[in-house]
């Protein structure tokens, strides 16, 4: 089985990742975490990779897809891969399927965790961070037993620039507008399966989990 996981910043998409990974016994590839291993072993790949990084370029496409596909071909991907964070754009799944196909290999199933843009950016920009300790709080999901007070410390809470709602409804819709085709594309190939990302954690999961092993029959 090979599977991508996708959803918006704030849809909980890297918590599920390791948990179904782990569950079903297929080997989670995040991208972030694949440049890092890739750049740390000293691979022809990584240094290509951190040339570009260093340029504040940003990776060639068939960069990471040959990244992915080194990494597919480890024993560990036997049973089967959760990508996680590639491919972002129309055209990167397009190299990817390309890749796969050369290979004899394909996407089976692609997952998206669907959550509303409200909801979204009221996870998000509900993010506030103690400045003594750097506890994450969240004011809707978790908030302090006194407002804008630490638990633990007593500190002063703050929002980083990046959590405030202008910042994070910008970068929602560069994710959507990115994550759209992306969806279409998938769709009319007959791979999407949507789960409603607005339940409690643990029955996303068990959603993900249902769809995954019905289409492994
Ligand atoms: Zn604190």
């Amino acid at each position: 089985m090979q599977v991508i996981l996708l959803g918006a910043p704030g849809a909980g998409k890297g918590t599920q990742a390791v948990q179904i990974s782990k569950r079903l016994g297929l080997a989670h590839i995040a991208s972030g975490d694949l440049f890092r291993q890739e750049q740390a072993s000293g691979s022809e790949l990584g240094k290509i990779a951190k040339s570009y990084m260093e340029k504040g370029q940003l990776v060639p496409d068939e960069v990471t897809v040959k990244m992915i596909l080194g990494r597919i071909s480890r024993p560990d991907c036997a049973k089967g891969i959760l990508l996680d964070g590639f491919p972002r754009t129309l055209d990167q799944a397009k190299a990817l399927d390309a890749a796969l196909a050369k290979e004899g290999k394909g996407i089976d199933l692609v997952l998206y965790i669907k959550v509303p843009n409200e909801e979204l950016i009221g996870r998000l920009s509900g993010r506030w961070i103690c400045r003594e300790c750097q506890v994450p709080y969240n004011v809707v999901a978790a908030p302090p037993k006194v407002a804008g007070k630490c638990d633990k410390c007593g500190g002063e809470l703050y929002q980083r620039a990046d959590d405030t709602e202008e910042t994070v409804r910008k970068r929602l819709d560069v994710y959507f507008a990115q994550t759209a085709p992306l969806i279409e594309y998938y769709t009319s190939a007959g791979k999407l399966a949507e789960v409603d990302g607005e339940q409690g954690i643990e029955q996303v999961g068990r959603d993900l989990i249902k769809i995954i092993e019905a289409r492994d029959k």
